[in-house]
């Protein structure tokens, strides 16, 4: 693995990095910081301001999330934050039974 300059942009490979400290080994990594950057769960509730922010930005996310569902149904606890849910749909994806 010898890429030297393989600095792309992209969200999917990207590694999440917490928007104030920088951490990328934490597990609880969500889009709520500034921007919708990356902040850690102790960096999100550090302060007021940044608790605020994040609460902020939790619900600008669930009404986006709210509003693109055709049910008004959101799904929480992801690493992308609020996503919306179509329950009149099947799940996508197979099945992996067996
Ligand atoms: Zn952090």
């Amino acid at each position: 693995m010898s890429s030297p300059n393989a600095h792309t942009p992209t969200a999917e490979n990207a590694e999440h990095a917490c928007h104030y400290c920088g951490t990328t080994e934490k597990d609880d990594l969500r889009p709520y910081g500034p921007g919708g950057s990356w902040v850690c769960f102790p960096c999100a509730t550090a302060t007021p301001e940044r608790e605020q922010q994040a609460k902020n930005a939790f619900g600008a996310l669930l009404d986006g999330a709210a509003a693109m569902s055709p049910d008004n149904a959101v799904m929480i606890g992801t690493e992308q934050g609020p996503r919306p849910v179509n329950l009149s749909a099947p799940p996508a994806g197979g099945d992996g039974r067996g």
